[in-house]
């Protein structure tokens, strides 16, 4: 299974935002789209980095809610580990796991092609073990 099979369900949408927006524009936008990342681009849409919830707390906790004022810019981290469409998702669970972080984004002809969640991952694998759990229960039943 590769990452391409989830984005052709989920789409290739990735919110993202421009380094100079302050945390609290991001806080919102994480809270009214639901997500729990967003990639920072600049205006050619190239990655300049990423910037989850856990940024944002880490952040208030160091400086407290004046925190909010910053810029993502200086908050985001900048070493972004990517995947493209033909990598298998256990390569990306495994690429997350090592990384301890949650959100993958996607490139393809290194433009940014979707993004994947930890969430995305376990939906997709939990659809996949009933399919096998309901063919081999068929398969029982039919021999
Ligand atoms: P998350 O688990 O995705 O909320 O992120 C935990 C930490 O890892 C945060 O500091 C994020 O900025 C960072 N992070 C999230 N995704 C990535 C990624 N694909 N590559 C590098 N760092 C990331």
């Amino acid at each position: 299974m590769t990452v391409k099979s989830i984005l052709s369900s989920k789409g290739n949408a990735v919110t993202t935002a421009s380094p100079d927006r302050t945390l609290q524009d991001i806080a919102h936008t994480l809270a009214d789209k639901k997500i729990g990342a967003i990639v920072v681009t600049d205006g050619e849409g190239a990655i300049l980095g990423i910037v989850s919830e856990r940024d944002l707390v880490r952040a208030v906790a160091r400086g407290g809610p004046e925190a909010l004022k910053d810029v993502v810019g200086a908050h985001m981290t900048r070493k972004v580990v990517t995947t493209t469409e033909d990598k298998t998702i256990v390569s990306v669970m495994e690429d997350m796991t090592r990384g301890r972080f949650r959100h993958m984004p996607v490139t393809a002809g290194g433009r940014l092609a979707g993004i994947l969640s930890i969430g995305d991952i376990v939906k997709h694998r939990v659809e996949e073990m009933e399919k096998e759990h309901s063919a081999l229960r068929d398969y029982i039943a039919s021999a």
